[in-house]
C-alpha cells in the first residue's frame, strides 16, 4: 500500500481567476499526515471535502461562514494526479488562477518543488455497495472494484466534438501526460451570455479553448481534449471524497454540480459504512 506525500517545499503561484476576472495569488504549503488538502482564507479554513462545496456554476466554488474560494478543481486535480494527500493551501484573494486552462502549471510546480513521502498509508476504502447519482441524461456510477477504474464519456451536438468516450486506469495513469495538459473549454455562443452573468471575465484565448463553429482557437494537445478536461475536472471535485476510494466508475456527461453530488453521496456512503 502507498504512503501519504506532501511537499518537500512550498509553492506560490500569482494569476488570474477565470471568473472574476481578479489577480489571486495561491501558496501550496507542506502539510502532515492525516491533513488532507485545506484552504486558508481570510482567517478560515477550509477542508477540501465535499460538505464544504457552495457553488457549482461553472466551477466548484469552497466556501465556510461567509469566505469563499472559486474553482479550486484544477488544482485539486493536480495535487491527487501528482499523488500528493496533504497540504495547506493559502488563497489571498477569492479565486485558484486559471494559469492555461489545465492542470498542467500547476502539476510542473509541485513537481518541481518536489514530494515528500510520508509515514502514513494513504487512505484508500474499498466500496462494498454501488453509489450513483443522476440526473435528467447525466450519470455518474461508481461500483466495487478491486482497482480504480473510470469510463467517462461527453457528448456535444457541435460537429467538431459529437460524442467522445475513453477508459482510464487510475492507478496506473500518467496524470501529467494523459491528463494534465487539457484545457478548460467554451463554446463560442456561451461566451457572450457567460460575461452577461459575470463569469468568465478572466476567460481569454491564453486559458480557454474556444469552440467556434467551424475550428477551435488553437490546436487541440489530444484529439479527445474535451473529454480529458472533462476528466481532469472529475479527478478534482473526486479530491472532495477525501480519501481514494476503489472502485470502476462511470461518468455520462459529467459537471460540476454532478460531480460533487457524486463525491458527497459517496462520501456519505464511506463513512457511513466506517460508523456501522
Ligand atoms: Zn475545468
Amino acid at each position: 500500500m502507498a504512503n501519504q506525500h506532501t511537499l518537500q517545499r512550498p509553492v506560490c503561484v500569482e494569476g488570474v481567476g477565470m471568473h472574476t476576472g481578479k489577480r489571486c495569488r495561491v501558496t501550496v504549503k507542506p502539510a502532515e499526515e492525516n491533513a488532507g488538502i485545506v484552504f486558508h482564507l481570510a482567517g478560515e479554513c477550509i477542508p477540501a471535502l465535499a460538505e464544504y462545496v457552495v457553488s457549482t456554476d461553472r466551477c466548484t466554488t469552497l466556501g465556510r461562514d461567509g469566505v469563499r474560494v472559486m474553482t479550486v478543481e484544477h488544482l485539486l486535480s493536480a495535487l491527487v494526479g501528482t499523488g500528493i494527500d496533504n497540504a495547506h493551501i493559502e488563497v489571498e484573494g477569492e479565486e485558484i488562477p486559471v494559469l492555461d486552462g489545465s492542470a498542467m502549471p500547476w502539476v510542473e510546480r509541485l513537481l518541481d518543488a518536489g514530494l515528500c513521502e510520508q509515514r502514513a498509508p494513504r487512505q484508500r476504502v474499498q466500496l462494498v455497495r454501488p453509489v450513483s447519482v443522476m440526473a435528467g441524461d447525466r450519470g455518474i456510477w461508481a461500483m466495487p472494484h478491486p482497482e480504480r477504474l473510470l469510463i467517462a464519456t461527453v457528448h456535444y451536438s457541435h460537429p467538431l466534438v459529437g460524442t467522445q468516450v475513453a477508459w482510464f486506469a487510475l492507478d496506473k495513469i500518467d496524470y501529467r501526460e494523459e491528463i494534465a495538459p487539457a484545457r478548460t473549454f467554451g463554446f463560442w455562443e456561451e461566451v457572450e451570455s457567460l460575461l452577461a452573468r459575470g463569469r468568465a471575465l478572466g476567460g481569454s484565448l491564453d486559458n480557454a479553448l474556444v469552440i467556434f463553429p467551424d475550428r477551435y482557437s488553437a490546436s487541440l494537445r489530444f484529439p479527445d481534449e474535451v473529454l480529458r478536461h472533462k476528466v481532469l475536472d472529475l479527478l478534482g471535485d473526486l479530491a472532495l471524497v477525501g480519501v481514494q476510494v476503489e472502485a470502476l466508475f462511470v461518468a455520462v456527461k459529467p459537471s460540476h454540480t454532478l460531480n460533487t453530488a457524486f463525491a458527497m453521496a459517496l462520501r456519505q456512503t464511506i463513512l457511513g459504512e466506517v460508523e456501522q
